[in-house]
């Protein structure tokens, strides 16, 4: 059994400018000590997916149809009640640019402190003081600055905080959302290299969620690759960046610079993402894909296996062989 299983998830927005399908038929797993990318451009759907698995979608979102398994149980069969206690204790998420979410005139420690209180109410404040400082440690960082203030603290120390905040209920899976966007390069590889100690040392899962290649290839052991609210290539990650199967994943690694040198953008993807509102029938892809036929724009294609572990939706994907020089 997966430890989170996502099995046919749809969900939508409904928008005074009509249905907005982020989430439209969804599958993909994490194993337990595994870290899973889910990567593509903005507005594909992935953080939508990251807040349907932890149930907390804005008002005019809806949850249509499929399953979140986390260990064999439906989280969408759960109360807002059971999910309180899933929530942060069992799963829990660094949400995009939360960083520069702390707040400004308490110290560091007083935020974590609560942190740690707000999911277990029976620490006394010495005891959870005791735990933050253990969490300080836990990531990196000196114990002896948690009495200071978010300004004296750099980017990378802030996205620390935000990552032993999220592990103060010891959770088993941890979702983290462009963990390392606005970070400098070293600093985004030191908190890439951070996670991936988390996992080896805590056993946990993690899925990071995306725009950028190169975090993938650094951290993830495996990826999915979503497009217009579709994962279009589930792979290992040595797998998809040195025979991906799907022309989306080919062209968005071709866009992105080189894992190690991060060289310049080799090629654009031509065109844009299509509006979620009406995306194009067949294939979602097939405006921007040098390879559609006629068939792309008349049938949509399914997942299949096309070597174990190796999921592409490509009508094509028998015949298509990129290769990859990098
Ligand atoms: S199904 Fe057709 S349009 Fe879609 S990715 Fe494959 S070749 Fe391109």
């Amino acid at each position: 059994m997966h430890l989170l299983e996502v099995d046919s998830l749809k969900t939508y927005y409904y928008t005074r400018k009509g249905i907005v399908k982020a989430v439209d038929g969804v599958n993909l797993h994490i194993d337990k000590r595994e870290i899973v990318g889910v990567a593509g451009e903005s507005g594909c759907g992935k953080t939508t997916l990251a807040m349907t698995i932890m149930r907390l979608l804005p008002p005019e979102a809806r949850i249509l149809s499929g399953k979140i398994l986390f260990h064999g149980e439906d989280l969408l069969s759960k109360t807002e009640e059971e999910m309180r206690e899933i929530r942060w204790g069992k799963i829990s998420m660094i949400f995009q640019h939360s960083m520069n979410a702390l707040n400004p005139v308490l110290t560091i420690e007083r935020q974590m402190i609560d942190a740690i209180r707000a999911h277990d109410r029976k620490l006394t404040k010495a005891e959870a003081a005791v735990k933050a400082r253990e969490l300080f440690k836990m990531v990196g960082l000196d114990p002896d600055r948690i009495k200071g203030y978010q300004h004296e603290f750099s980017g990378g120390m802030r996205q620390r905080v935000m990552i032993a905040m999220a592990l103060a209920a010891d959770p088993e899976l941890l979702i983290a959302d462009e963990p390392t966007t606005g970070l400098d390069v070293i600093t985004q590889s030191q908190i890439l290299e951070l996670l991936r100690r988390l996992k080896d040392e805590l056993g946990l899962s993690i899925m990071i969620i995306t725009h950028d290649l190169a975090v993938i290839a650094e951290v993830c052991d495996r990826v999915s690759i979503m497009y217009a609210g579709k994962v279009v290539e589930i792979a290992d990650v040595v797998t998809l960046y040195k025979r991906p199967k799907h022309p989306y994943t080919y062209l968005l690694i071709n866009a992105f610079p080189s894992i190690k040198s991060r060289r310049r953008r080799l090629e654009e993807i031509k065109g844009e993402p299509p509006r979620l509102v009406n995306p194009p029938p067949g294939c979602r892809f097939h405006p921007r894909c040098p390879y559609a036929t006629e068939e792309c724009r008349a049938k949509e294609p399914s997942l299949v296996e096309v070597e174990p572990g190796h999921y592409v939706a490509c009508h094509y994907a028998h015949k298509l062989n990129f290769i990859m020089e990098r």
